[in-house]
């Protein structure tokens, strides 16, 4: 069934790989930005180019007002079926005792406090006794949550770990309300939020080390995303999937 998704952070990176292999299917995407505008309506033209539709919705996940927005602008492409929270944004490797108190609220905004209300907001509109048709969400976490990111971001990863605890939990609370909730955790994956963290060589650098000999591509996570989304996981639920090449 063609389905209607909003994936947060799709302008770039695995957010925009899933919003394509997405519109290959011929489902609806909402391309949400936080402020390259550019890169989001060049997302929106490939998901047009692989035979879906899209719109881009700007808006900060971190800000109340602007993810309320977002949900609404998704009025234009018709009732949702799927929210992937998927925006997130790392900052440069320090140990936690370097660590400014600024860097530490900005990553926990926007990697855990943005995807809360994403998820409160994707509860209220698909919420069967809410007015909404059930449906699926997925979060995008890490591998991070299990190895703890020492020396780089600690703060990044518990921010992760979060969203694996919120996957397990919102599981069981949407469950009766016709919605899915499951999560990905990515390993190493070859997009620009390595170069955002001063680091651009950290895939190719720490890929090398995984048991798959090399890092993962944003395709290759859209792929499990798509199927969490999708009627073949019909049964899935609160189910924690990684794609991190044996990490
Ligand atoms: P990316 O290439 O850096 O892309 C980040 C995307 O998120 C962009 O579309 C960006 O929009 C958007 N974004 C950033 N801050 C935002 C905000 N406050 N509000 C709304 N959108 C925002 O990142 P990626 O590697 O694809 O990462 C996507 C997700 O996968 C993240 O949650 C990340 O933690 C997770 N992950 C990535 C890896 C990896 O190795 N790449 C591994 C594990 C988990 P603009 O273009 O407007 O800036």
């Amino acid at each position: 069934m063609r389905k209607t998704i909003l994936v947060t952070g799709a302008s770039r990176g695995i957010g925009r790989a899933t919003a394509v292999a997405a519109g290959a299917l011929g489902w609806s995407v909402g391309v949400n930005y936080a402020g390259n505008r550019a890169a989001a309506e060049a997302a929106v033209d490939a998901v047009a180019a692989a035979g879906g539709q899209a719109v881009a919705l700007a808006g900060d996940v971190a800000i109340e007002d602007d993810v309320i927005a977002m949900f609404d602008g998704m009025r234009a492409l018709g009732p949702l079926d799927g929210v992937v929270v998927n925006a997130g944004i790392v900052a440069p490797a320090l140990p936690l005792a370097e660590m400014s108190v600024e860097r530490m609220r900005r990553i926990f905004d926007v990697n855990l406090f943005g995807a809360y209300l994403c998820a409160r907001e994707a509860a209220r509109r698909l919420s069967v006794s809410r007015g909404g048709r059930g449906g699926a969400i997925v979060f995008v976490s890490s591998i991070a949550a299990t190895l703890g990111a020492p020396n780089e971001y600690v703060d990044y990863a518990g921010a992760k770990g979060a969203i694996d605890t919120l996957t397990r939990g919102l599981a069981k609370e949407l469950g009766p309300e016709g919605v899915r909730v499951n999560a990905v955790r990515p390993g190493v994956i070859d997009t620009e939020i390595h170069a955002s963290g001063g680091r651009p060589d950290r895939a190719a650098q720490i890929g090398a080390t995984a048991p798959l000999g090399r890092a993962g591509t944003a395709e290759e996570v859209a792929e499990a995303i798509l199927w969490l989304l999708g009627d073949a996981a019909s049964y899935v639920s609160g189910a924690i999937l990684d794609v991190g090449g044996g990490r």
